[in-house]
């Protein structure tokens, strides 16, 4: 009898450990890098499967980081550093051109356990605006700084500094003349959301803006609530799009509020900025979203998104169409 009981405690203690171990935290990724005209049309020869190799590699470098313990803070900004260095996108190397020819690049960060956040707009030199945000956000009392001012704190906490050249490339050089003979277009900024195993999220967004935008616009990426919020009661989002439209959203935020007073679930906050608030006022882009279960959401009412997502469960995906 002794030996059957002390069995059975051992079966529930086995049990109540595999139960608590499926309850564990899991991680979770979303990656974007711009919305906009993206057809498959439009990504000829190799070009398409450039964006999926980096996108790819993106997701690969954030799911290290969070299978490692990692938080979601590192994770956000090493994908983001990631991002930044590679051409194809609108930020950092590649980042688009103002009606002057010259790159101004804008990069936002937000903490969602402390609500503490970075940002720097209008920078030129910065190699990883990115990592200046999250200097601004760490050591600095401030929130924002913004052109020389911001380059100058950066320089001195030690961020890395470039030349101007470094980030211009011919496709952009050609975008801003064939843009010049029309209107304001063109996405392709980059943004990351994620979730650590100690469920904390964290949201980050960097950009080169929109080409051929005035010397000295600053858009919705580097505006905490407009372009990225991250809050642990509800989620953190990621935009991309026409930023005009999403400061006088405040669309990030409106996805958070949405989810924390009307008591939407993710998915139904971020399709109702979306497709509803932004598509009346006539905006385009889209946005990711994590929340703190790590389920996802990925509107968007542009032709495509450079999206990808991944999770501790083994979910991964890269899309780049509707
Ligand atoms: N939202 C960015 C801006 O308006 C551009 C983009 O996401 O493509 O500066």
């Amino acid at each position: 009898m002794k030996q059957l009981i002390l069995f059975l405690s051992l079966i529930l203690m086995i049990s109540c450990s595999t139960d608590k171990s499926s309850d564990k935290q899991k991680w979770a990724i979303a990656i974007h890098g711009g919305a906009g005209t993206i057809t498959k049309e439009g990504l000829k020869g190799d070009i398409e499967k450039q964006y999926i190799e980096s996108l790819q590699k993106a997701l690969e470098t954030g799911k290290q980081v969070l299978n490692e313990n990692g938080t979601s803070i590192d994770a956000v900004e090493k994908v983001i550093r990631f991002l930044e260095n590679d051409s194809l996108f609108n930020a950092g190397k590649g980042a688009v051109l103002t009606n002057s020819e010259t790159v101004e690049m804008d990069a936002s960060i937000m903490d969602g356990a402390t609500l503490n956040a970075g940002a720097v707009a209008a920078v030129t030199n910065i190699k990883n605006p990115i990592s200046a945000a999250r200097l601004v956000m760490e050591k600095s009392p401030h929130v924002m700084l913004i052109g020389n001012g911001a380059q100058i704190y950066a320089e001195n906490n030690g961020i890395e500094m470039v030349d101007k050249d470094y980030f211009i490339t011919k496709k952009r050089k050609e975008q801003l003349l064939n843009r010049k003979k029309k209107e304001l277009d063109k996405h392709g900024t980059v943004g990351v959301v994620a979730l650590d195993i100690n469920g904390n999220l964290a949201a980050g967004t960097s950009t080169g803006g929109m080409t051929n935008k005035k010397h000295g616009r600053v858009g919705d990426s580097p505006i905490i609530g407009a372009g990225t919020y991250a809050d642990n009661n509800s989620c953190a989002v990621s935009c991309t799009g026409h930023g005009e439209f999403f400061m006088r959203l405040v669309i990030a935020y409106e996805v958070s509020s949405l989810m924390k007073h009307e008591k939407q679930n993710i998915k139904e906050a971020a399709n109702k900025v979306i497709h509803s608030s932004l598509e009346k006022l006539g905006g385009t882009g889209g946005l990711i979203a994590l929340d703190p279960s790590g389920n996802y959401a990925m509107p968007f009412n542009t032709a495509g998104m450079f999206r990808a997502y991944g999770n501790s469960s083994g979910e991964n995906f890269i899309k780049l169409y509707k």
